[in-house]
């Protein structure tokens, strides 16, 4: 009832006629300004002309594409198009190609966006007020995990200064790299070296055959082995049923059922495989929600999971990449999000909870994929069964996920703080005139200068549709680490089941129907913490 109340509050049912009319308009300004600054940032067109001698390194493949090679021998290259962009800044040797290139793509859409944003944000400011909080981000993030704006500034300020040492050493990696590559003890690296020299980095250091590592995961075991490890931690039975209605040949229909109880908690549809006309990722989605329907019933939920695996090669079987896998362990986390619940109200069940910790449930049980006793549970060779997957392997792997994550993750930080900056600040009179200084300098000194003269504010998407929103990527991140972390230090390590009890009961069933960080709390036993995740961090960096 509460946050029914709250919705009405939101939407300005509090307000006289009047406020209640202008709010109306200002709301409609609000959303025609943003589909602008979006469609600018989409339809920007510029070309950049480079010579093929400028464009040294850049993969002969790549510039063979049509398109790019033009009536006077030259290449047009658009900084707007993400994979052109991306392969230029990766592979072009030379740094005067990578800083005009980066040049203009941060001054795209400036001059349209620029003056865009700025009433943006003043609306979205006037907004806030009108409804009664003393920021945008205020507003947005009331019915999120963070709370309120100032909450959300300060983990993104800790996490810059946490992050600190990680990211100093992973920079210097890369300036090695420049200097190796130029001869010049003192080279300086530019943000326009940044996507050149990763690609260096982890190219050379992190060679690890990805294609060749599908061998240990069949995907018949795999599913298997899948079902096992969500068993053992939730206390769960996991038993395919005969599928009344199958839509296709492929989807098979599965019960979940409580392994002491044995009463049935909900049922799950798998698709596996790509087919024509279909939905070409991965994903969770509710057919019916769980609910409370009277006192004496429960109605259980039933989800979808979409996958698309490779199908069956003539020899062998679908064979599943890690990143598959890894999917699969986290698509499947929000099918239990949904099938565990216990809310009473569907409003606040499974995976109707804010959107800066609906990540972290799944984002949890990857972590299960770092750990050797629960690989060795299904991942093994194929073909012999009983050549499990070796440990090098695994922290290779490990190893290379987290490679460069120190500047990764500052350069979150750097965008997260920029929102903020744009929607939680009360002079709006200041946020107008300084806009591009201010936000620049939080580029500089969180990552990197961006080119001289150009506004990366006015590229930046996010601030249509996520504003106030970036920081909930890292902010899942984090919990995540930390509700794994209890995991890797408990007696029982990933399969513990006492603790496996334990988050089934605190987090996965409770959904929305109480406060999320009542939730995380009452799993941890204290407040969250930024350190799980840093410490883990630099216990996976690369020493000299
Ligand atoms: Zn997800």
């Amino acid at each position: 009832m509460q946050d029914v109340m709250l919705d009405y509050k939101r939407l300005g049912y509090d307000l006289s006629e009047d406020d209640r009319k202008q709010l109306e308009g200002m709301n409609k300004e609000l959303a025609r300004l943003t589909t602008d600054f979006s469609r600018n940032i989409n339809e920007a067109d510029d070309v950049m002309v480079f010579t093929l001698k400028e464009l040294e390194g850049v993969p002969e493949g790549f510039l063979k594409q049509k398109d790019l090679l033009n009536a006077y021998g030259t290449y047009d290259i658009r900084p707007g198009v993400a994979n052109q962009y991306m392969t230029v800044m990766r592979t072009a040797k030379l740094a005067e190609t990578r800083r005009r290139l980066m040049d203009a793509r941060f001054k795209q859409a400036m001059d349209a966006n620029l003056p865009i944003l700025a009433k943006m944000v003043q609306l979205r400011f006037d907004i806030a007020r009108k409804l009664g909080y003393k920021t945008w981000a205020d507003y947005q993030t009331e019915k999120r995990m963070a709370g309120d704006g100032a909450r959300v500034k300060t983990f993104l300020k800790d996490m810059v200064s946490g992050l600190e040492p990680r990211f100093k050493e992973d920079v210097e990696h890369l300036r090695q790299l420049k200097v190796k590559e130029t001869g010049d003890d003192a080279a300086a690296l530019h943000m326009w070296d940044l996507s050149y020299y990763k690609n260096q980095y982890i190219k050379d250091e992190f060679a690890i055959d990805r294609e060749e590592m599908r061998r240990f995961f069949p995907l018949q075991p795999t599913l298997e082995g899948l079902f096992e490890v969500y068993g053992i931690v939730f206390g769960l039975e996991i038993q395919e049923i005969e599928n009344p209605d199958p839509w296709f040949d492929d989807v098979s229909l599965y019960v979940v059922s409580d392994n002491k109880t044995h009463q049935p908690l909900g049922l799950f549809y798998l698709d596996m495989f790509p087919r024509e006309g279909k939905y070409n990722h991965f994903a969770q989605f509710t057919i019916v929600p769980g609910a409370r329907l009277s006192d004496e019933a429960y109605q259980r939920p039933t989800v979808g999971l979409i996958c698309n695996f490779p199908p069956p090669g003539e020899e062998s079987p679908s064979l599943l990449s890690f990143d598959e896998v890894t999917t699969l362990f986290h698509e499947f986390g929000h099918c239990m999000h949904s099938i565990l619940t216990e809310a009473k109200y569907a409003r606040f069940a499974g995976t109707q909870v804010p959107q800066d910790f609906v990540e972290t449930p799944s984002q949890v049980l990857e972590y299960w994929l770092t750990d050797k006793n629960v690989l060795d549970l299904f991942a093994g060779d194929w073909q012999d069964r009983d050549k499990k997957i070796p440990q090098d392997l695994i922290d290779k792997l490990d190893m290379a996920e987290n490679a460069l994550i120190g500047l990764d993750y500052r350069a979150q930080m750097a965008f997260g703080l920029i929102d903020m900056e744009l929607h939680n600040h009360q002079n709006m009179a200041y946020v107008q005139r300084n806009m591009v200084e201010m936000t620049n300098d939080i580029m500089k000194e969180v990552y990197f200068a961006a080119p001289s003269g150009s506004a990366m504010i006015a590229n930046f998407g996010h601030l249509a549709g996520y504003d106030a929103g970036y920081y909930g990527y890292a902010w899942a991140d984090v919990i995540a680490a930390d509700l794994a972390e209890s995991f890797r230090v408990s007696p029982g390590g990933f399969l513990d089941k006492d603790l496996g009890a334990l988050l089934r009961k605190e987090i996965f069933s409770k959904g929305n129907s109480r406060d999320v960080n009542d939730s995380v709390r009452a799993f941890l036993g204290r407040d969250y913490s930024v350190v799980p995740f840093l410490k883990r961090i630099e216990a996976r960096k690369v020493s000299e």
